[in-house]
């Protein structure tokens, strides 16, 4: 292997990772300058000719493929095109299926996932999984993250789900609840571009709508329709309930706020900043109107003007052909590209993206307050060669970043020791990890899926993947007992669990059909599947945990993700209540039930003598917790390190517990808060 060491120049903020979490805290930054006169950051649209302001200078690394970060029009074009036509020509269609895989930057894969038979890990793909459950989700290590071929729901939190603790004695709450995160809310649903009818929202929570969204608030877009199919379904369940553990629940069928492009919603009125304003205790964002410009779909990332609008293609997840759906380089180009005075897009040179570049390793000045003070990178030379460029960064004078995910930003920080003297001993240390919380409290959603034929066609695969849930059981007094969960209606037939339409042409070509025998059967059959889904709530469990292991290393020498995972009863009877649930709303339409679990599955197990299976969310959360205590959290409420003063771990690793929503738009929500504790770390710095 050939490696040299190649040190680098000091920058302002060194950030991991081009995902959403990564791009938001670029793109908050670079919209900032420091105003040296004042001491204090401002937003460039205060700023004045006459003056001049220190940029910031940051530098991020992306472990994927240079390709991918590269954001001038032509070249986003020409790889996204790439990603789509691989996609078109992989049979397996899941997730990773259009991204490059990399085995100098591997990325789980659900394909790699299978029982798992104790004491032996499974180790054929990127994780390394001791079980004794499989952790069934996936993410892609590509510029831009996961929300290339995420699905793009964006529902919030409910205000219970904060406090989780004090409500029903269960987990731990958060050090933030509902009403601190809302503007925040607002601030990443305009940086998304969701798209909804908050009118037409009801959870069962003692808050008015108006209360939880604010008066006459709307989503910057207007709703996304909502699939024939859902009508159907909506038709047959409206004002019927659902009886559960001798308690009655309505049913509640809403619309899915979703980051897609529909249309502007007139009543959202002019576009918007994220913008700063400091006080003496600090800094607050704001979101503020620009009276001079309207509100415009967000546009694909070779065109920021030309916003492709859903199509209803339901191929969100792997991937969106216009891309009309929300993904992180859109964040990222905004980061990269400011609006010059002539109108004009122009590169910001303040800000490089570095990529094929794995960071693995940070280093510690424990003279220096423990700052960090390096960060060790691996930096590949080509897609096909595995040899590397060894480089390190020093950063005692840096606001570093952690943005690479729920399963790496642990991975990074277990692999980082460090030694002090204390009580007359050497003490060995692992970053960030007082409370020995780092990697701990793993969770997705247990996805359990339910399908049947319903009795007229309902002409599902149309609409984007989901388009309509039932939240009424997302929150309850039952979260004593057991889990809350969210149920989206899907659009893809039974593709998710059957693998249709594909299964359906091999079985009744089996069956000797052919011709309009065989026309007729795979009409009746594919214009009537119907997908049901539970995304069920996993409580955070020290147990659960993404560690490391010499044993385990990539190509590069760096450590793979080593996973112990696992459910509870909890988790377990609340699959046991979603299967009633189901059964009751099946019988009510008239759907016929082909839901089977079988003993092959992955993810499979039995509870009262019944067998349950469940797919992973692709939710991968907790890892590096937020709280309000050092010694059982890792970060504090703006996913500062409380152990190290230059040091931010953003992501869904920092959730304290998992809620029933789909974790982006809250993940996006926190980090856009924690750029106000960056600007004042960075405001001390550059004074
Ligand atoms: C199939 C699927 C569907 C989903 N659907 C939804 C949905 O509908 N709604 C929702 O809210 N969420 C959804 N999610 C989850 C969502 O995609 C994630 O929550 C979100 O993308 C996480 O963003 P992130 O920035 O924290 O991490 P990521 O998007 O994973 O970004 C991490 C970045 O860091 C880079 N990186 C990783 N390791 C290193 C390293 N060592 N050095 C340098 N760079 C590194 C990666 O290449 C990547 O660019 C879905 C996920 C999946 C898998
Ligand atoms: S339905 Fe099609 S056009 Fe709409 S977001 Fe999904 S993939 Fe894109």
């Amino acid at each position: 292997m050939n490696q040299t060491e190649k040190p680098q120049q000091k920058k302002d903020v060194i950030i991991v990772g081009t995902g959403i979490a990564g791009s938001l805290i670029a793109k908050l930054l670079t919209d900032h300058v420091f105003d040296a006169d004042a001491k204090k950051m401002i937003h460039r649209s205060e700023t004045d000719d006459s003056k001049t302001y220190k940029e910031l200078s940051i530098l991020m690394y992306e472990a994927g493929l240079e390709a991918g970060i590269e954001l001038d029009s032509a070249t986003s074009m020409v790889t996204y095109n790439d990603y789509i036509r691989k996609f078109y020509i992989e049979e397996a269609k899941v997730p990773n299926s259009p991204y490059p895989n990399l085995k100098q930057a591997p990325s789980p894969n659900v394909l790699d996932i299978e029982p798992i038979v104790p004491p032996f890990p499974d180790k054929k793909g990127y994780l390394v999984q001791f079980g004794p459950m499989p952790f069934a989700s996936d993410a892609i290590r590509v510029g831009g993250g996961t929300t290339l071929h995420w699905l793009g729901t964006t529902p919030r939190m409910l205000p219970n789900d904060f406090r989780l603790k004090e409500q029903y004695g269960r987990a731990m709450d958060w050090p933030i609840d509902y009403e601190t995160l809302k503007p925040y809310y607002e601030m990443a649903e305009f940086e998304i571009g969701v798209s909804g009818n908050v009118a037409a929202q009801e959870y069962p929570i003692k808050e008015s709508m108006e209360e939880y969204y604010g008066k006459n608030y709307v989503f910057p877009m207007e709703e996304i329709p909502q699939s024939y199919m859902d009508h159907q379904i909506i038709n047959g369940l409206a004002g019927t309930s659902v009886q559960l553990n001798f308690e009655e629940y309505p049913i509640m069928l809403v619309p899915s706020p979703q980051g897609r492009n529909s249309t502007p919603n007139i009543a959202y009125g002019t576009s918007k900043i994220v913008k700063a304003e400091a006080s003496e205790s600090g800094y607050t964002l704001t979101l503020k109107n620009i009276e001079s410009e309207e509100y415009k779909a967000l546009g694909a990332v070779w065109n920021p003007y030309m916003g492709e609008r859903c199509e209803g293609n339901a191929s969100c997840v792997p991937i969106c052909p216009v891309q009309a759906k929300y993904n992180a380089l859109k964040t990222l180009k905004k980061a990269l590209y400011k609006v010059n005075k002539n109108q004009n897009l122009q590169r910001n040179h303040n800000i490089q993206v570095q990529a094929q570049s794995v960071v693995y390793k940070l280093s510690v000045d424990v003279a220096d307050q423990e700052k960090i003070s390096k960060v060790h990178i691996r930096r590949y030379i080509s897609r096909e060669k595995t040899e590397f460029v060894e480089e390190v960064i020093d950063t005692n004078e840096t606001i570093v970043i952690l943005a690479a995910n729920a399963f790496e930003n642990p991975k990074i920080l277990l692999n980082s020791k460090y030694t002090v003297f204390e009580n007359g001993q050497n003490v060995e240390k692992t970053v960030a990890n007082r409370s020995d919380q780092v990697g701990r409290n793993l969770m997705d959603h247990m996805v359990m899926l339910t399908w049947g034929l319903f009795p007229d066609p309902v002409y599902s695969y149309r609409g984007p993947g989901s388009t309509t849930n039932i939240s009424s059981f997302r929150d309850g007094n039952f979260r004593s007992k057991f889990s809350a969960w969210i149920s989206p209606l899907d659009n893809w037939g039974w593709s998710w669990p059957a693998f249709s339409p594909g299964s359906d042409l091999s079985e009744f070509l089996n069956d000797g059909l052919f011709g309009e025998e065989l026309k007729d059967a795979l009409t009746h059959r594919l214009s009537r599947q119907v997908l049901f889904h539970f995304e069920i709530e996993q409580l955070p469990n020290p147990d659960n945990r993404v560690t490391i292991n010499d044993q385990y290393l990539d190509v590069l020498g760096i450590p793979r993700p080593v996973i112990i995972y696992g459910l509870t009863e909890y988790e377990m009877r609340a699959m046991e209540q979603a299967k009633l649930a189901s059964d009751q709303m099946f019988a009510r339409l008239g759907i016929e039930d082909f839901t089977k679990y079988n003993a092959t599955d992955n993810n499979t197990f039995v509870y009262n003598n019944v067998r349950y299976s469940y797919n992973g969310a692709g939710h991968i959360v907790g890892t590096h917790r937020m709280g309000d205590n050092p010694d059982d959290s890792v970060t504090n409420s703006y996913c500062k390190s409380w152990d190290h003063p230059n040091l931010y771990i953003v992501g869904a690793g920092n959730m304290t517990t998992l809620g029933t929503s789909n974790p982006t738009l809250t993940l996006s929500a926190f980090t856009i808060r924690s750029v106000e504790s960056i600007l004042k770390d960075l405001e001390n710095i550059l004074k």
